[in-house]
């Protein structure tokens, strides 16, 4: 990794709060044979004391939904041409597809691989979410412990 201070095109992930970056970095897995990523951890912010911050070189098509469950405050924006051409600030998604993976191990979607793992928004407070199949309940909100967030899960 490398820090990049302006690219050309890509994405910079914006107030990310602070220790939440390699977290989002971890489940983009983006390819760094092929992409400059930079991650800066820790850097202060007028706004919210501190944060971290996701710079990715070629990319501007990322999970914005992943993101609206693992930090719901980062601001995208998509750079072309060394400008900010978007802003995009993330929400909570209602509906997650192969995001979230179910914990129950009786559920459909873990006895049968290739399941959709699909989830619904029950509280928006506590980023909770059910799972369509067998109800298991799972929060997002906190230390994520129990790591559910994995794309590669579902690159298959
Ligand atoms: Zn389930």
């Amino acid at each position: 990794m490398v820090v990049i201070d302006s690219i050309k095109t890509g994405i910079v992930i914006d107030h990310i709060t602070a220790g939440l970056g390699m977290k989002i970095l971890e489940y983009l897995d983006i390819d760094t044979t092929k992409n400059t990523v930079a991650l800066i951890m820790n850097a202060v912010s007028n706004k919210f004391g501190r944060k971290d911050v996701v710079k990715i070189e070629n990319v501007v098509d990322i999970d914005l939904a992943a993101l609206g469950i693992i930090d719901p405050k980062v601001t995208v924006n998509v750079i072309e041409d060394h400008i900010i051409k978007r802003k995009i600030h993330v929400t909570v998604p209602e509906k997650v597809v192969n995001i979230i993976k179910c914990n129950n191990p009786r559920c459909v979607t873990s006895v049968e691989s290739g399941a959709p793992q699909v989830f619904h928004l029950i509280d928006r407070e506590n980023r909770e979410y059910r799972c369509d199949y067998c109800d298991e309940i799972i929060s997002m909100k906190g230390g994520y412990s129990n790591e559910v967030l994995h794309k590669q899960w579902f690159d298959r």
